[in-house]
């Protein structure tokens, strides 16, 4: 008799611990602090406090290599042996090979880091060539299955699904042209076979495979290798019962083909993905088969409404043999405990639900499923009427399009140039400067009562200072106030509009050991005082030359949020362009003549299906532009984008109507230039000359040579010069003669002019 799939289940769990362990461990062994031993001892006892948690809470099938030291789908790049030569040559043990590819070493650059789908999850890009040799090495999920067995507690390794582990790969660098690691499947599903076999020796009865990647757009052959993949596998006569998971949004074709195959349970989010149900019901009976429901959101920190959850799920069981409960998707993207924010509004915290409660959600519905709804717990309470705000709501509802539009190009970029008088090639930098111990030790202090507001002021009008003498000395043309006083370009808004609430626990893994706090925004945004303008009016009264003034745009804001549910998300944008076009407004009558408006996660919010990324760039693009119109002709405006492939955004980029738009480029080679033209875009134009990214110094030949390359793409009236992002991760060791090779080289091409 084989096990049958639980009740319940959650497809992950945070893996960085209550209080951040897992980051205070790995910096320690980074920094020499601890061994490795102590670093495995660490983690194994963060792992088992996980499982203990999930089965203590009633879930009947518990996860395991869920865990990561970095990132999980690093992890099973390794699992299957994807080790780049460059990596292997360094000679270094397993672990540290394993943080080279994740962090890079001196000689060696990190794999690249990329979103994952449409989080604010990064993870590390496996690197296949045609001559990737996989092999399985099974050693980590066997030994957490071991650990947990140990405890008494059977659990379900995970690991990313072959198709999409190819899907999110690139090819390796020497890979030839026209080569994708999608071909490599065939290959890399015999190194999966061999894993199943060894967890299948070590007696796992399930395991979770992810194919993620299959909610977006796939192609009629990526779906075809998807249902060769798992005959292949689901025809292997010793391996555990293989659940297929899916998550973020909708299987569509791919859901078909994969019943179509041997797999014993198809996880589907049916939050991000409601079609998901339909598509099932269409697919006619599937005998046998478990269908895993996603009904609890494992993207966002709200309770479920448990009746409706039930409700579906009650709607599947018409539709599938057998029918458990889930998240989502894993828990990784959301906070650990509520349990550690006792000082949260009481009407706030009795909507929301962090990644333990979420599992006490799963539990009760499963349980409601197969005992009623009369089992569940209360239902979530309404929200609070005070977190309505009618005039924001009546302000919003009397724009019009005018509301939108500025004059035309031509005619504000002539006001511009008669008010700022730049000369060619103007040198700025993108915003921040270094973030020194001292400045996060004052930060810290202040948070803490140790440092009166007067005296943190005192401390980060001096770091102003300091940043806007170090540009006069270093000879840029538009300076920046350096953002000393931000601890999060999202966090700080937050904790100033009114709508959003700060956490003080609510850690959220970005990537490896780097965690950030989203804000979560609740109510209507209204903007109760001006939010930048005192610091920037400082850092103007400083120097003659023009200083931008340094916001966060409404797309960035929301997709670093946790965001509402009870709105369409473009109306919460509206709202958060409205009190940026309120603080716009506040720095042009401060004196400010340059705003800057930073989107760099205007790809990252992307809906996954091409049918449904037009109506999402209209609405970032409306909301950018109603941040940003309510501004005089001569009042120049700014925006920052990174993450170099933009591909489908390029024509968005162009609607934002920016004045000048600064954009990461060095790592493409100025490609990006060529790419905005022919998307129509043809304002000012900032590509980054050198990649902020690497402590190393860039060369003043280097930048130079970056420059011609630009010139060449973009007439010189409208080329800045700049770096390619904030510089907050760097010491000024570094940025010093980095941006004096930046000036130089810009002088140097201006005199070609
Ligand atoms: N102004 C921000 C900074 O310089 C922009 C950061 C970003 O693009 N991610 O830090
Ligand atoms: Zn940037």
């Amino acid at each position: 008799m084989t096990t049958p799939f639980g009740q319940s289940t959650v497809l992950g769990y945070p893996r960085i611990g209550p209080d951040r362990e897992l980051k205070r461990a790995v910096e320690a062994y980074w920094a020499g602090g601890i061994d490795a031993a102590e670093l495995h001892d660490r983690a194994a006892r963060l792992r088992a406090a996980v499982w203990r948690t999930l089965r203590d809470a009633g879930l009947a099938s518990v996860p395991s290599n869920t865990f990561s030291f970095y990132d999980h789908v690093l992890d099973t790049a390794v699992a299957v042996d994807a080790v780049p030569d460059r990596f292997r040559r360094l000679g270094l043990s397993e672990l540290d090979t394993y943080f080279a590819m994740a962090r890079g070493t001196a000689a060696e650059p990190a794999l690249e880091l990329t979103k994952w789908f449409a989080t604010n999850y990064h993870y590390l890009v496996p690197e296949i060539g045609p001559d990737t040799a996989f092999t399985a090495r099974p050693d980590k999920p066997l030994r957490e299955y071991t650990e947990a067995a140990a405890l008494g507690i059977t659990t379900r390794p995970v690991l990313v699904g072959p198709a999409t582990f190819l899907l999110l790969a690139k090819p390796a660098p020497d890979a030839p042209e026209g080569f994708r690691p999608v071909d490599r499947l065939d290959d890399l599903v015999d190194a999966y076979a061999d894993i199943l076999g060894a967890l299948a020796d070590a007696g796992v009865p399930w395991v979770q495979l992810d194919e993620p990647a299959y909610v977006a757009d796939r192609d009629a052959a990526e779906i075809d290798a998807l249902r060769a993949a798992y005959d292949r596998i689901g025809a292997l006569h010793h391996r555990p019962r293989l659940f297929v998971a899916s998550y973020f949004g909708e299987l569509g074709d791919a859901l078909p083909a994969l019943l179509a195959t041997p797999v014993e349970a198809v996880g589907l989010d049916l939050v991000a993905g409601p079609g998901n149900l339909a598509r099932l019901a269409a697919a006619g009976p599937i005998p046998g088969r478990t269908v895993v429901a996603g009904l609890v959101d494992g993207h966002n920190v709200w309770r479920t409404d448990l009746r409706a959850a039930a409700a579906t799920g009650a709607a599947l069981t018409s539709l599938a043999d057998h029918v458990s409960v889930a998240t989502s998707c894993s828990l990784l993207h959301v906070p650990v405990d509520l349990a550690a924010e006792p000082d949260l509004d009481p009407d706030l915290r009795a909507r929301l639900a962090f990644a333990r409660q979420k599992v006490d959600e799963v539990v009760a519905l499963g349980r409601a499923l197969r005992d009623g709804v009369g089992t569940l717990p209360a239902p979530v309470p309404p929200a609070p009427a005070a977190w309505r705000d009618d005039t924001v709501r009546a302000r919003l509802a009397d724009l019009g399009d005018e509301h939108t539009r500025r004059a035309p190009y031509a005619e504000r970029a002539a006001a511009q140039r008669a008010r700022l008088g730049l000369p060619p090639l103007p040198t700025t930098t993108i915003g921040s400067f270094p973030q020194t111990d001292e400045l996060r030790r004052a930060r810290a202090a202040h948070r803490a009562g140790r440092l009166d507001d007067a005296g943190y002021a005192d401390r980060m009008r001096a770091e102003i200072a300091h940043v806007v003498a170090v540009q006069e000395r270093l000879g840029l043309d538009v300076l920046v106030h350096g953002e000393p006083e931000r601890n999060d370009m999202v966090q700080y808004f937050g904790e100033q509009l009114g709508g959003f609430a700060a956490t003080v626990n609510g850690w959220v893994q970005s990537y490896g050991s780097r965690c950030v706090r989203p804000p979560v925004i609740h109510g209507d945004v209204t903007r109760p005082a001006p939010m930048t303008v005192d610091w920037s009016r400082y850092a103007q009264s400083l120097t003659g030359r023009p200083v931008k003034g340094m916001l966060t745009g409404p797309v960035t804001i929301l997709a670093w949020s946790f965001i509402r549910t009870d709105q369409p998300l473009a109306d919460t944008a509206d709202q958060v362009a409205l009190a940026l076009r309120d603080e716009i407004r506040d720095l042009e009558a401060a004196g400010i003549r340059i705003v800057q408006v930073d989107e760099p996660a205007l790809r990252e919010l992307l809906p996954l299906r091409a049918a449904d990324q037009p109506a999402y760039l209209n609405w970032a693009v409306t909301a950018f532009r109603l941040a940003t119109s309510g501004v005089a002709d001569a009042t120049q405006i700014h925006t920052h984008l990174c993450y170099s492939e933009f591909g489908e955004v390029l024509p968005a980029i162009d609607a934002l109507d920016a004045d000048v738009t600064s954009i990461e480029a060095s790592r493409s080679k100025m490609e990006i230039l060529d790419d905005l033209r022919a998307a129509g875009y043809g304002r000012g134009v900032g590509p980054g000359v050198y990649d902020i990214h690497s402590p190393r110094v860039p060369d003043q030949a280097e930048i130079t040579e970056a420059l011609c390359r630009a010139v060449a793409a973009v007439p010189a009236d409208r080329l800045w010069v700049n770096p390619d992002c904030g510089l907050k991760t760097r010491g000024y060791a570094e940025i010093e003669p980095a941006l004096r090779h930046l000036v130089a080289a810009a002088a140097q091409i201006r005199a070609t002019l």
